[in-house]
């Protein structure tokens, strides 16, 4: 079971954080409690990730913290990868019918990747093969997509939907939703203009650079949306961030540099190693961290997916040429 030490933790204004456990190398995934200004109310930031072991520490924590289940009474989702929706329904149940609160587009992802009858899991499977996966990880990829679904179930049946650029009361404040992309399609952030607050989600981490989520038939280019995402974001006077991962931070403009310098440097990194011979995103993976992400399927499609969206930013700046033949997508130098 997992290290109660600081598994909770009080922030300024009554708002509790709490550290979900994580089976990853994540670790933890953040959720916030926000107070309402009547006092007895309550509103749920990403509640983690359904397994024995969360529903286990939820019961705990919730009893720690003194509140009542039925006080919480809006579940606010910042995007719908599992580590942050997968326990959206069964908070609603265990609420006595919290909604859910999440953007259209980010809904539809969550639908799409793990509802009745999804096709996804294959769907990726044969892109990823398509870009050099070897074929004796094919099946543990496969089995490590489906594994999910468990861990997002059941899916919430009352669903409010979001709208990016609008405003949502909650925790006795008016939030602007700003909307991000690349690491998740249509991820929000919530921005409280008046106390120069921002729960960020995973849009911008410390520490740890977001994974960029290219998936088959979503966004062509989700690193340049990334960038220009964050790059907006800079914007925003921020006085302290709560991320989805790690722990809340002051200096979140700072953050966003250099996390697109990051990016800047990886893209001039692929440079260099696109030879004169074609490579395979795969090929290209493994150049850059290594064969050790082949005994873990999850590192692995992370590393993969991300490798691929700066691989379609390398040829949309004229650097790398793609070459599709039989199927198999490979990427080598302009010039
Ligand atoms: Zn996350």
């Amino acid at each position: 079971m997992t290290d109660r030490t600081n598994a909770w933790t009080k922030l300024a204004g009554g708002w509790i954080q709490v550290k979900v456990p994580l089976p990853f190398a994540l670790k933890w995934v953040n959720s916030y409690l926000l107070p309402e200004e009547d006092g007895l109310s309550w509103t749920i930031i990403d509640p983690g990730l359904h397994t024995d072991d969360t529903i286990a520490f939820w019961e705990k924590t919730v009893a720690e913290c003194g509140i009542a289940w039925s006080s919480i009474v809006r579940i606010v989702l910042t995007h719908h990868h599992p580590d942050h929706y997968g326990l959206a329904g069964w908070f609603q149940q265990r609420s006595g019918g919290a909604p859910v609160y999440i953007s259209r587009i980010a809904l539809d992802a969550a639908i799409r990747l793990w509802g009745e009858g999804e096709t996804f899991s294959d769907e990726l499977t044969r892109a990823l093969i398509a870009n050099g996966l070897a074929p004796e990880l094919e099946a543990d990829m496969r089995e490590h997509l489906f594994s999910f679904r468990a861990r997002v179930s059941p899916h919430p049946t009352d669903v409010r939907i979001l709208e990016p650029g609008g405003r949502i009361r909650m925790g006795g404040a008016e939030w602007l939703m700003v909307r991000g992309d690349g690491h998740a399609p249509c991820h929000l952030s919530f921005y409280d203009p008046v106390a120069k607050q921002l729960l960020c989600g995973d849009q911008v981490l410390p520490d740890i650079s977001p994974n960029i989520g290219w998936m088959p038939n979503a966004d062509d280019n989700p690193l340049g949306s990334f960038l220009d995402s964050i790059a907006a974001m800079r914007s925003l006077e921020v006085e302290m961030a709560y991320p989805g991962h790690r722990d809340p931070f002051p200096d979140f403009r700072k953050r966003v540099e250099q996390l697109l310098e990051h990016h800047e440097r990886r893209l001039a990194k692929m440079t260099e190693l696109l030879g004169d011979v074609s490579v395979s995103a795969f090929e290209m993976c493994e150049l850059l961290f290594g064969p050790k992400l082949r005994s873990n399927a999850h590192q692995l499609r992370f590393a993969l997916a991300e490798t691929i969206a700066h691989l379609i930013v390398l040829e949309r700046r004229g650097v790398a040429r793609r070459i599709e033949e039989a199927g198999r997508i490979r990427y080598e130098r302009t010039g």
